[in-house]
């Protein structure tokens, strides 16, 4: 779960170039009458983002009566993405990430743009930037066309959320043959209850747990030789400090990072610095 800068153009930087892209004139025509609707809606958007209230924006099923959710689709999918004139902007939205690592699992590439409120519920908002959130395609292909209805059913938002305000993700060591972590969310003392309960909803959706112990398990074959390497001339503690030195190298990386929570956990770990990562 990874913030984001905000989008650096707006609704009417997207509107007007879409509007001068589309050669239907019967399509560019209505976009431009609802063109102050969509710019509304925006605005709108802000506002309740800031405080992370974007449950409470009122779905709509077409614009003004003017422009079906069919059409807006339309839109977004042949011209925003597509034409000469808006590909630059879309660029820009999916390459916002450092790395291209997709804001939320922070694990995986980004490839496409994810309506944060769904396109089938919120047509007003299909081409509004600050609702266009990179994403890889797993995340993008695992949340369904939901609309939340709480604070707490709110994923997480890279543009409005700061989920990097304290370490949240933790690790315990399965001691095991061979051994393996398993990932949770640990609340941090001075959140508000619906942030944590946010940050664990999140989680469990995109079913990071699973990843990060896969990802965390192929880590754990690549570092066997160094410590075999350190074990043979040394002691528990040479191993301990081995694995503290990487923690704090991952945590200066990124605070909430999988990598972060396994060396922490291996290193805290007696059975693992013990000969555990022999098993
Ligand atoms: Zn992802």
């Amino acid at each position: 779960m990874r913030s984001l800068p905000k989008p650096a153009f707006n609704a009417a930087d997207v509107l007007n170039a879409c509007i001068a892209s589309i050669r239907d004139a019967s399509l560019s025509g209505k976009l431009t009458v609802v063109a102050n609707n969509v710019v509304l809606s925006e605005t709108d958007y802000l506002m309740r983002g800031v405080g992370m209230t974007l449950y409470t924006v009122a779905p709509s099923d077409g614009i003004a009566g003017v422009l079906t959710t069919a059409e807006m689709r339309r839109v977004y999918a042949a011209t925003f993405v597509k034409s000469v004139r808006t590909r630059s902007m879309y660029d820009a939205l999916k390459a916002a990430p450092r790395n291209d690592v997709c804001p939320l699992c922070a694990q995986r590439t980004v490839s496409t743009l994810d309506h944060y409120l769904p396109q089938t519920i919120h047509a007003n908002l299909i081409i509004v930037p600050i609702n266009l959130v990179p994403a890889c395609a797993e995340c993008n292909k695992g949340k369904l066309d939901h609309q939340p209805n709480s604070e707490v059913e709110q994923g997480f938002h890279p543009y409005f959320d700061n989920f990097d305000d304290a370490q949240w993700l933790s690790a315990e060591v399965i001691e095991g043959a061979p051994a393996a972590l398993r990932f949770s969310v640990s609340a941090p003392p001075g959140w508000p209850p619906a942030k944590s309960a946010r940050a664990e909803a999140h989680f469990k959706s995109f079913r990071l747990g699973e990843l990060y112990s896969s990802h965390s398990g192929v880590e754990l074959n690549n570092i066997r030789f160094s410590l075999e390497r350190i074990s043979h001339k040394g002691t528990a503690d040479d191993i301990r400090a081995f694995l503290a030195d990487r923690a704090e190298s991952a945590r200066r990386a990124y605070l909430n990072s999988w990598q972060t929570a396994t060396y922490q956990a291996l290193a805290l770990s007696d059975w693992f610095c013990e000969g555990g990562f022999l098993t």
